[in-house]
């Protein structure tokens, strides 16, 4: 164990734990896309950032691990600065199409976005939008949707063995994509659904149910 200062109190946490896991398991607020506990970690999405004492710049939490007498600010100005201006950067490819969104109300960037994010948008641009395409038996795919966080491309290497899902081209036409049209078979792809903290993914099972009642 190794004692540990967050926002000016001393907390007590195991060694191996990263910033984020001390902050949450302690009840401070610090948002988070690309970081899951049970896939490896990116920190590819930059939006959970932390001051730590004597460090010249903001830092990733979910990367940096915690060490003896560590000080984390998680509540100031230019932390919440930081998160608005990764916000408007994730939502400058993200469609504004919550009412008719699978994810809609249990959506991590609509959360995040209203706790962190600016009230006004400076984007009039047009938005990438990616085709929908067939991954597999058990899940439908809004690509457009997605916010690149990686949890999918991680989870699929690590649970389900599949090598073919990745992310492909450049800048603005980079998306998230199956390599080779292999379609994903494995039962627990269905985990995607509930992985994707937007709504990229959707059940294919639960839109037959809802026909058939229907
Ligand atoms: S599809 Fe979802 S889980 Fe996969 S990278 Fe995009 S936002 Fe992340």
């Amino acid at each position: 164990m190794v004692n540990i200062i967050i926002n000016k109190k001393f907390y007590s946490v195991p060694s191996n734990w990263t910033v984020y896991q001390a902050c949450f398991f302690y009840g401070f607020i610090v948002p988070r896309f690309c970081f899951h506990e049970r896939i490896i970690v990116a920190g590819n999405c930059r939006i959970c950032l932390v001051e730590v004492k004597g460090s010249p710049k903001l830092e990733v939490s979910c990367t940096k691990q915690v060490i003896s007498n560590i000080s984390i600010i998680t509540d100031s100005p230019s932390i919440f600065k930081a998160q608005e201006i990764v916000l408007e950067f994730i939502l400058k490819s993200h469609p504004l199409d919550c009412p008719v969104c699978d994810q809609g109300g249990a959506c991590d960037l609509q959360n995040y976005s209203s706790q962190f994010g600016s009230n006004k948008s400076r984007f009039f641009e047009e938005k990438p939008t990616v085709k929908i395409k067939s991954w597999g038996v058990l899940i439908n795919t809004i690509m457009t949707r997605c916010i690149s966080c990686t949890r999918c491309t991680r989870f699929s290497l690590e649970y389900i063995e599949n090598k073919f899902l990745g992310m492909v081209g450049r800048g603005n036409s980079s998306e998230i994509s199956i390599f080779q049209q292999r379609l994903i078979r494995s039962i627990f792809s269905g985990n995607l659904v509930d992985l994707c903290p937007v709504g990229a993914f959707s059940s294919k099972f639960f839109k037959q149910k809802c026909f058939l009642v229907l």
